[in-house]
């Protein structure tokens, strides 16, 4: 295998190997534009090294071979003592991890090339110490797995409340031979002074950073597979460290807040790489580049523009600037919030760079879930106490806390928090995960707080600097005083940026409003307007909704439901009703029997009457009652707490003698749905009479009658003589169908489509039959455990599993269909609202999705991109 590849060789298509950076770097190189030029050593090459444990033969051969090649076009050496060739060893990942694995600058100085780099930059021996200490403090950091604390006191120490650029070459100089002494203090050993062996350690370093637990953390939250390994990338440096003529920055060609087009981004004199992101200094606005150095500022725009038009979309860069030359560092099709990603589509397809239906698929159904999430009022009484900037849109409420560790643990009570840091690195990581939301005094909008909240969808306000924040003491001060410590509540805007004392309530946001039936009048309610009804004319399937009320029912529809995939009749046994169940349970004779039943009829009846009026025509399928009848009787513990006393009554004792009689080891697999409607005569009958009764009063009304839970075609055919009887009595046309839930109805499909006009898929228990899981059961006890091991990269029950499932799922259309071609297919479980699970759907041939109200729009949405 070849396992290095020159910026020469690759392509931005070739990230799988390349890792995005890598293929990137490439990509840019092969446009012209002014990257360092440098390698790419495969993550085909890490994979290997992280499953064997050691390198792959050949491998080390490459990469001499890569680096003299390196070398011979820089006319000099790594680390050569009079004129040294330095170099960066970054990692670079499939899918951009921002901050979570490791790089290493400056790599190839040691004792003697660092006067060597003091030559070659003029004799500016300030610069070539800095650049020492720095090599010194990544490598210790990260290859050496050395506290970076330690080496943060220390120059800490030197500054003494100065800023980094003020040291002098004397003192960075000590602070190179401080910093040594810490390493042959923590390791035992000198830090290494051969530049290859440099190379070498940081190599395997960036390797072995795939697994760094916060690497792990946030590939889990980003369910990012845990098996692709990293790629390293070996650039020659560059220095934005020489001087004030000097320094470093990152951009983005659009707004990735807002997605408004303009000039966004941060920069750094005299500073190198990582120094913008961890917010060290206070960086300045790019616009204010124009002043300092007006032809690199016009060289950068120009890339810019030629990066957008190349990518055909928003990207992000690193550049650096060296004594007024500009070098292209890294660029990405960026991240960005969910309103810009609507935005940016409906922008590009307007200034004619893509198609409306590439524009649909640039739009996630998670990024309209996040769009319809609720704003603070507008009206309601706030004080507001700061105001920093909008790096990540919501409306988030909390308890502050001041660090990870704290987030995670009151999280875990139940708490809402909001993390408050001066800046966040990624060991914040698991706070972050765990907070509503994250507020940080320092650092612009693509700082790490910025651009990982951004990542996640996760409220961020950043760089609020009138704040005061005490991590130490757990309080900030805002000005005027305000004091907030821990545990007080804050309310943080990500999309204004404002920062409010106490709670402050929240409303519809307005795409709620807009699916509510408002006019679309802000250009980001217009975007979702235009992407949406184009993603409506794309898609094939179908989407209904999981409602049990009318006004469920009448949401659904306003929000695009085609009709009610699930209606549970379940909760129309609860409440008052309870009495009734009761007495039909407790029923000796078929007297009291009928009687329980009579009394139920006339209340289902009313309340398919509500669904059937607000569904207007729509059809709806109705679940004939499905869970176990001891769900609605009273507790057995306390029955038996209570008949033990002299309160019980002759109801008490009948009452626990039937749960007990009832109680079953398995629910879940006892006697429910299907069954139900054959042991206890009359029930599906009066439902099934019910049903018809309503359709008659309400005309239009196309109710679908659906069986749940059968596994055998006998069991849907006695259910299904009984209810054509009843339908035929009445005077009422229904379909009839069945739910495909346990594995033995999907096997012996082409036998149940013989009595079923329609199948629905009931996921949930589907999944559950399939796998011999109880879901209520294994989410909290072993599915994280799973989840490291890689036994699936995410629940069965959030989405579909289709290599088994789906499997299921598969031969049950095929003979289904094969055995009735105008059965009618659907899904009901909770799948129905998954995308993943939505993108399935689509290519194994349903006709239509069902999920709960408010996922419709995602649903249509995500539909609409499977078809494209
Ligand atoms: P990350 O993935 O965390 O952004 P990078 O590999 O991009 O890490 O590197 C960290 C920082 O170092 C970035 O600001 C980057 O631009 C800078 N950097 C990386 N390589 C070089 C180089 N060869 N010369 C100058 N700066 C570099
Ligand atoms: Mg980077
Ligand atoms: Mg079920």
């Amino acid at each position: 295998a070849k396992y290095v590849y020159d910026f020469t060789e690759g392509n931005r298509h070739l990230k799988d190997l390349l890792g995005g950076k890598g293929a990137n770097l490439a990509e840019m190189t092969n446009l012209g534009l002014p990257v360092p030029p440098g390698f790419t050593i495969t993550t085909e090459a890490c994979r290997h090294y992280l499953t064997e444990g050691s390198e792959p033969d050949g491998l080390e051969q490459e990469v001499a071979e890569h680096l003299e090649a390196l070398e011979a076009r820089m006319g000099r050496s790594l680390g050569q003592a009079d004129d040294p060739l330095l170099v960066s060893v970054r990692s670079g990942a499939k899918f951009s991890m921002p901050g979570m694995m490791e790089t290493v600058l400056n790599i190839g100085l040691n004792d003697e090339s660092v006067h060597g780099l003091a030559k070659q930059a003029g004799g500016n021996e300030r610069f070539a110490w800095d650049s020492y200490r720095r090599l010194i403090q990544m490598f210790g950091k990260t290859v050496l797995g050395i506290d970076g604390d330690r080496f943060e006191h220390a120059l800490d120490a030197v500054k003494g409340g100065r800023q980094d650029t003020d040291l002098d070459a004397g003192e960075l100089q000590r602070l190179v031979d401080t910093f040594k002494g810490i390493v042959c203090e923590e390791t035992g050993k000198d830090f290494p002074t051969d530049p290859r062996e440099q190379m070498r350690l940081a190599v395997m370093a960036v390797f072995d950073s795939w697994n760094a637990p916060r690497a792990i953390l946030y590939r889990r939250q980003e369910r990012i597979p845990a098996d692709l390994g990293t790629a390293v990338n070996i650039v020659a440096m560059v220095f934005g460290n020489v001087g004030s003529d000097s320094g470093t920055g990152v951009a983005f060609t659009r707004d990735p807040g807002s997605g408004q087009q303009g000039i966004y981004g941060d920069y750094l004199q005299n500073a190198q790489g990582e120094d913008v992101v961890a917010g060290i200094r206070n960086t300045i606005p790019l616009e204010e580049l124009e002043r300092i150095d007006k032809r690199s500022y016009d060289e950068l725009l120009a890339i810019m523009e030629t990066l957008e038009n190349h990518y055909k979309d928003l990207c992000d860069i690193e550049f650096t600037i060296e004594r007024g030359k500009l070098w292209m560092l890294q660029t990405r099709v960026g991240k960005r919030t969910a309103a810009a990603a609507f935005r940016i589509a409906t922008q590009l397809v307007d200034q004619g760079l893509i198609t409306l239906d590439e524009a649909v698929t640039r739009v996630t159904g998670d990024q309209l879930a996040q769009l319809m999430f609720p704003r603070f009022d507008g009206g309601a009484d706030k004080h507001k106490i700061a105001k920093g900037m909008n790096a990540s849109p919501g409306a988030a409420v909390g308890k502050a806390v001041f660090s990870s560790a704290r987030a995670v643990e009151l999280s875990e009570q139940g708490e809402d928090v909001i993390l408050v840091r001066r800046e966040t690195n990624p060991d914040d990581l698991a706070g972050m995960i765990a907070a509503r939301g994250i507020l940080t005094s320092r650092g612009g909008k693509t700082s790490h707080a910025a651009v990982v909240a951004r990542g996640m969808g996760k409220t961020c306000v950043c760089g609020a600097e009138e704040l005061e924040v005490d991590t130490r003491q757990g309080r900030f001060t805002a000005p005027g005083g305000v004091v907030v410590s821990e545990g007080d509540v804050i309310s943080i805007d990500g999309t204004s940026g404002e920062i409010y004392l106490g709670e402050v309530p929240v409303v519809d946001s307005a795409v709620v409003e807009y699916f509510e039936g408002a006019q679309p009048d802000d250009d980001l309610v217009k975007a979702v307007d235009r992407l949406m009804s184009h993603a409506d004319q794309a898609r094939r399937l179908g989407v209904r909704a999981n409602a049990d009320t009318p006004e469920d029912a009448a949401r659904a529809r306003r929000f695009g439901a085609q009709g009610i995939g699930l209606c549970r009749t379940e909760h129309m046994f609860l409440g008052e009703r309870r009495q009734l169940v009761e007495d039909l349970v407790l029923a000796t004779t078929d007297e009291e029997r009928q009687a329980a039943l009579d009394a139920l009829e006339p209340l289902q009846k009313s309340d398919f009457i509500g669904i059937f009026q607000a569904m207007d025509g729509d059809p709806v399928t109705i679940r004939l009652i499905d869970p176990p009848l001891h769900e609605f009787l009273p507790d057995i513990v306390e029955l038996s707490v209570k008949d033990a006393t002299d309160e019980a009554t002759k109801k008490d004792h009948k009452l626990l003698a039937a749960v007990k009689r009832l109680h079953e080891q398995n629910p879940m697999l006892g006697l429910r749905g299907v069954r139900l409607g054959l042991v206890i005569p009359g029930l599906f009958t009066m439902q099934v009479r019910a049903i018809a009764q309503a359709a008659k009063e309400v005309p239009g009304a196309r109710p679908e009658i659906m069986i749940p839970l059968v596994a055998a075609v006998q069991e849907l055919e006695s259910v299904r003589e009984e209810a054509t009887k009843i339908l035929a009595e009445v005077g009422v046309e229904a379909l009839i169908g069945t739910m495909i839930e346990v594995p033995r109805a999907a096997l012996t499909a082409s036998q149940i489509a013989e009595a079923a006009e329609f199948f629905s898929f009931g996921t949930n228990d589907l999944t559950q039959m399939a796998w011999g899981f109880s879901r209520d059961d294994v989410e909290a006890s072993f599915f994280s455990r799973y989840l490291d091991l890689g036994i699936f990269g995410v629940s069965p029950f959030e989405t579909l599993d289709r290599e088994g499932v789906g499997r299921l799922v598969e031969i049950a259309v095929q003979e289904g269909r094969s055995a009735r071609p105008d059965l009618h297919l659907g899904i009901c479980g909770e799948h129905g609202g998954d995308p993943d699970s939505i993108h399935f759907c689509h290519d194994v041939g349903l006709d239509y999705v069902s999920c709960s109200p408010f996922r419709i729009p995602v649903a249509r949405l995500e539909a609409g991109r499977a078809a494209l």
